[in-house]
């Protein structure tokens, strides 16, 4: 995909599963239910929700809430093409930043990333989400 503006089909579908897995999002305390769909190499998708705590720093985002299936579904050598978030308040909200460096472990740099925007629905490479992750190289 040259143009991650273009959104093809494959990626309104996604779109369509991020949105209905928000629907099992566990969000009683913001009241904020995301879904989130990841389509990896193999063929399949993965789909996951936010699932809040009452002690509310260990909630977990949709985006890692579907990395962690799909590790486990799939192991580790999977590798992500594709990224669709949805959430039911219609409100902006690109994944943040703890779920963009979780994701750069497994996504390749070129994966489009399809997240509300204020005019919809805003698609954007993987590479300008997170320009710099963080790498642990050896001198
Ligand atoms: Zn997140």
């Amino acid at each position: 995909m040259n143009n991650p503006s273009q959104m093809d089909a494959t990626l309104l579908s996604l779109l369509d599963q991020a949105r209905q897995a928000a629907q099992n999002a566990y969000a009683p305390y913001s009241g904020f239910r995301v879904g989130a769909a990841l389509r990896l190499t193999n063929g399949e998708t993965v789909t996951g929700a936010n699932v809040e705590n009452v002690s509310y720093g260990l909630t977990l985002c949709a985006e890692r809430s579907a990395l962690v299936r799909a590790v486990s579904k799939f192991g580790p050598e999977i590798r992500i093409e594709a990224v669709a978030v949805a959430n039911l308040n219609d409100a902006p909200s690109p994944p943040c930043g703890a779920c963009r460096q979780v994701l750069a472990e497994f996504i390749l740099p070129d994966a489009p990333v399809i997240f509300p925007a204020d005019d919809g629905a805003r698609t954007l490479f993987f590479r300008e989400l997170l320009p710099l992750a963080f790498e642990m190289k050896a001198k």
